[in-house]
């Protein structure tokens, strides 16, 4: 592994157009789950299975239960950046990163102090009404006993990308855009199996992937360095 992390240093040493493309595992290192891991959120014993309970028809009939749910399994108002995110921003403020690209919810990147963020899932920071579209942060969402609701009555809904619900569209394009231009592509914390991820990666042409992950991906045979490790024991290192 010293070997790769030698040669990934080097790379990052001669670069000024790095992107980052990150997963769940990013912030698993912050205490925060990780929905399809074996000890993830999927394995909680709930009435409902989680991807039933984080959809858009659920949300709407059963909104109640959805922030039952919601509020004891996703927000996580005390987590903090780990080792990876403090990297990132470092690399950013550095001029050598370009952008970082997320499929996390918890804005622990902007917490550690990356600026360009493109969050493909939205935030749990981030919440409107639905009537009048006026901002709520977490912290009234998780006070609230029941529904969430605004001052002008309207029921108030978390700019998260629930499923059945599509990706914001500008986002994915400035997404895209960055992968196609970027000069080295880091992928990490995602097992790349599940749409977008593994379909954003095809835009990438250059010729320096690397993929860290603890366990097997999708794309580990066409990674330029692959390392299977734990995010922080290697980019601590960086
Ligand atoms: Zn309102």
């Amino acid at each position: 592994m010293q070997e790769k992390i030698d040669i990934l240093k080097k790379w990052i040493e001669e670069s000024n157009n790095i992107v980052f493309f990150g997963g769940a595992g990013v912030s698993t290192e912050s205490g925060i789950p990780d929905f399809r891991s074996v000890d993830g959120l999927y394995h909680l014993s709930y009435d409902y299975p989680p991807e039933t309970i984080l959809s858009h028809r659920f949300f709407n009939n059963h909104t109640k239960e959805f922030y039952e749910f919601y509020r004891n399994k996703m927000l996580y108002s005390d987590a903090k950046p780990n080792t990876t995110h403090t990297k990132l921003a470092e690399l950013e403020l550095s001029g050598k990163l370009k952008g970082v690209i997320t499929q996390n919810i918890d804005g622990l990147h902007q917490l550690a102090g990356s600026k360009k963020v493109l969050e493909l899932h939205g935030s749990v920071l981030r919440n409107f009404c639905m009537k009048c579209n006026k901002f709520y942060d977490a912290g009234y969402v998780l006070k609230q006993k029941e529904v969430p609701i605004c001052e002008c009555g309207g029921i108030i809904k978390p700019d998260v990308v629930l499923y059945e619900e599509s990706l914001n569209e500008p986002v994915m394009s400035e997404a895209i855009h960055l992968i196609e231009e970027a000069d080295i592509l880091i992928v990490a914390g995602t097992s790349l199996s599940v749409y977008p991820a593994a379909g954003l990666i095809r835009y990438y042409k250059g010729n320096k992937l690397v993929l860290i992950n603890k366990t097997v991906t999708t794309y580990d045979k066409e990674a330029d360095i692959l390392i299977q490790a734990k995010l922080g024991d290697v980019f601590v290192q960086l």
